[in-house]
């Protein structure tokens, strides 16, 4: 029979985590004001808030790590980075950034400038922080994403992919000047760590050459995208990930990276760049904003990690694991009968809370209370995408219900095995037989005026 994947990696360090009762996390989820968030690690058996900077280095990366070279300018750890970059990538020219945001501040600054009044990027379903950066200039993201990605029941294999048509149609109504450039986010984490085609890439790019448009691509999850071009799309079977790597980067101008993700590293950033006049221009503000040209944010050993962590995101073999994780937790949880979203994303797997807990009312936060109840259930920490994170309108100051209640359960990356996965989906289980007996949610007592989700103080309704 054909073997299946198993880590292919073993364990020489290992970090206790503490277990406890329910009815201590009950006492503590009360203290922590129902915000997941202001929970200590401790308190937490299982973490899946996020996939950001949580995976496991390899005994090459800590081995690189006391190779660092700390030298201010013309660190050896920069050139290893940049070397790495180049060869994997293709990007000749390259800046280090502490993390992915920063990559934004930097390269936004560059390409859409101070004031950016008028202008627009389009893109797939721009990340909070790339949107962030430029809504922070005045200008405005345009969401390009193919419909099939906003329904959940719809079994597409690049939900990621961007919409030609209404790409066009935006070329069409801006003018050349007001539109900086266009951003594919690969793999698409706002619309559920869903890949981009190759094909898709490649048609986007030709379009955006076509009207003299930048394409950028926010990398942080290339690795998982590439993977997926490979087993899902035709002609790319028997190319390796680093082939496939390669190809998706040569269709694009340049690039930001969270090192984050695909790094595999705890902190670190960068912009990947073939043009030699926007580096320089991007150079200014790397100085200003983040460190000179060789750190930019980083320390030499953290820069050394990240060059192992991007040789070892674009192997086969851990991404097979890595991907084949995560839809392991997924193909457990929809065997017992929960709602998830398909396909399965790259990094995380999404709990549709509004059909799991059908007897919450909307305006008492349906997923906040499933993460809550789950935490509660097996010490397993998700993370909110729903009401609270939507916030309140701008204007009307009301509270902004999406078409989605997702708890979020992000997998780090050789951070647990599938004895984990069985235990989480196992502790969602029992929240799911007695979903009947929670009919109440939560209700808010303090909110921040925006990004509320993060310290959000809540009691039961
Ligand atoms: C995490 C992330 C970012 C921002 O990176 P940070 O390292 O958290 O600043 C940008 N885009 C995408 C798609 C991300 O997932």
């Amino acid at each position: 029979m054909k073997l299946p994947y198993a880590e292919p990696f073993r364990i020489k360090v290992v970090e206790p985590l503490r277990t406890s009762t329910k009815e201590e996390r009950a006492k503590w989820i009360e203290d922590a004001h129902f915000n997941l968030f202001n929970l200590r690690s401790e308190q937490v058996f299982i973490d899946l808030l996020t996939d950001s900077g949580t995976g496991s280095m390899s005994s090459h990366q800590w081995a690189e790590m006391m190779l660092g070279d700390e030298s201010y300018a013309g660190a050896s750890s920069f050139y290893k980075l940049k070397e790495t970059i180049e060869e994997l990538l293709g990007f000749p020219y390259m800046l280090p950034t502490h993390q992915g945001r920063a990559a934004e501040n930097v390269l936004f600054s560059a390409i859409i400038g101070k004031d950016g009044t008028g202008k627009v990027v389009p893109g797939n379903s721009h990340f909070d922080t790339t949107k962030g950066h430029i809504e922070f200039r005045n200008a405005r993201a345009i969401d390009c994403t193919i419909d099939e990605a906003f329904d959940t029941t719809i079994d597409h294999p690049f939900k990621g992919n961007i919409d030609l048509e209404k790409l066009e149609k935006v070329f069409k109504q801006y003018d050349r000047e007001n539109i900086p450039m266009c951003i594919i986010t690969v793999t698409c984490n706002t619309s559920g760590g869903q890949p981009v085609s190759m094909q898709n890439i490649k048609d986007v790019s030709a379009l955006c050459k076509k009207y003299g448009i930048t394409v950028i691509f926010d990398a942080a999850r290339f690795a998982e995208n590439a993977y997926f071009i490979k087993i899902r799309e035709e002609g790319y079977q028997d190319k390796t990930i680093k082939e496939i790597v390669r190809e998706m980067f040569s269709h694009v101008d340049g690039c930001t990276m969270s090192a984050k993700k695909d790094g595999i590293v705890n902190m670190g950033g960068f912009i990947g760049l073939n043009s030699k006049e926007l580096y320089e221009k991007a150079s200014v503000f790397n100085i200003v904003f983040e460190g000179y040209l060789t750190y930019g944010g980083m320390t030499g050993r953290d820069m050394g990690a990240l060059a192992v962590g991007l040789k070892e995101a674009t192997e086969y073999d851990y991404l097979e694991q890595r991907v084949g994780q995560v839809a392991y937790l997924g193909r457990m949880l929809r065997d017992y009968g929960i709602p998830v979203q398909e396909p399965f994303g790259g990094h995380a797997i999404f709990v549709d809370a509004k059909r799991f807990l059908t007897k919450v009312p909307k305006e008492e936060f349906i997923a906040q209370t499933l993460g809550v109840e789950l935490y509660i259930e097996g010490g397993v920490r998700g993370v909110e995408i729903g009401t609270l994170l939507a916030d309140r309108d701008p204007d009307t100051r009301e509270n902004r219900y999406p078409d989605l209640e997702l708890l979020r359960l992000a997998i780090g990356r050789r951070l647990y095995t599938d004895s984990h996965m069985e235990y989480i989906a196992a502790a969602l289980k029992n929240v799911y037989d007695r979903r009947d007996e929670i009919t109440k949610g939560l209700k808010i007592v303090k909110e921040a005026p925006i990004m509320r989700h993060f310290t959000v103080e809540l009691e039961r309704a």
